[in-house]
């Protein structure tokens, strides 16, 4: 009878990129404790070997190696020091991405005496259009170009897959933030084409989307100086029916179901992982 369970990941070599960041440092983590042997790949090699090193610290078998996800000859040789350390991806997650100021609205609404104060403001027109492609370079082609260079020592071997890492802003874009909205749908659509197209070749591909999540990079956002919450962060609680942010843990689970043989039938699926905030509709 099968029976399934997560020591089939054991022996897996797991590449997770952005692996030295606030989320995928905790999954890598998590993943290591399953006997994997994970390879935390980032642009910040001091960061990305300080997260193996923790991990090697508690027993685990984990080596950093700098890549940037939207440099080929970059990922080439980390491929190649992935190679010769421990052998060929197994499995792949797709953790690097984020915003940048240049991609994102002053405000959330505009109005008509907006226009023309474009010393103070960014509204939608003046929008930097080199802000918008480095968004969408790396939360996009920095997963579809890793994918390339990995997936392909995948091709004939049993019990492969990529997660990728999309957002609650691939469902309705979120206010200010067209680019990183607009290249987190990508993620999303980009992660049922290719479950459909790697389908015969027995790859699995899908994604996580994490909800809110307070981490250094937007803790100035949600919170004040005192702990308090901003009225942005306010308004993100308000709409959380679990009244709460995400923990890193809070994504474990779910990502050791998705690259598990728990979940062998499951391709092409976006996880909301989010305290029911896609689920509310507000009212
Ligand atoms: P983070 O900023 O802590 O980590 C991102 C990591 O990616 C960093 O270590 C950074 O050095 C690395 N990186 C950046 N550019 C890179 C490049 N070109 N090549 C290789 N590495 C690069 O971010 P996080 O909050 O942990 O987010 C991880 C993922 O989850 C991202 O894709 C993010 O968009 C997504 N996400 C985060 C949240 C949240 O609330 N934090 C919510 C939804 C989705």
């Amino acid at each position: 009878m099968f029976q399934p369970k997560f020591q089939n990941l054991a022996g897996k070599i797991v590449v997770i990129t952005g692996g030295a960041g606030v989320l995928c440092s905790t999954l890598a983590k998590y993943i290591a404790l399953q006997q994997t042997k994970i390879a935390i790949l980032d642009l910040d090699e001091k960061a990305a070997k300080e997260v193996a090193r923790g991990i090697n610290a508690e027993g685990g078998n984990a080596i950093g190696i700098k890549a940037d996800v939207l440099n080929r000859e970059s990922l080439i040789e980390a491929r190649h020091t992935l190679k010769k350390t421990f052998g060929p991806c197994d499995i792949l997650i797709n953790g690097a991405g984020g915003n940048h100021p240049k991609g994102t609205t002053t405000k959330t609404h505009l109005f008509p005496e907006d226009i023309g104060n474009d010393k103070e403001l960014t509204t939608f027109f003046n929008l930097d259009a080199e802000g918008i492609q480095f968004v969408f370079n790396l939360n996009f082609i920095g997963t579809l170009l890793p994918t390339q260079i990995f997936a392909e020592d995948m091709i004939g071997k049993e019990g492969c897959c990529i997660l990728n890492i999309s957002s609650m802003n691939a469902y309705r874009p979120l206010t200010k933030i067209p680019a990183y909205s607009g290249a987190k749908a990508a993620v999303s659509n980009f992660t049922q084409w290719l479950a459909v197209h790697f389908a015969p070749v027995g790859i699995r591909v899908n994604a996580l989307a994490p909800g809110f999540f307070l981490t250094e990079q937007n803790r100035t956002l949600l919170t004040q100086e005192n702990g308090d919450l901003t009225p942005r962060g306010e308004t993100i609680l308000q709409h959380t029916p679990m009244n709460r942010f995400g923990e890193p843990e809070d994504l474990v689970g779910t990502t050791l179901w998705l690259v598990s043989d728990q979940s062998k039938f499951v391709t092409g699926v976006t996880i909301p992982i989010d305290g029911g905030f896609s689920a509310y509709s507000g009212v």
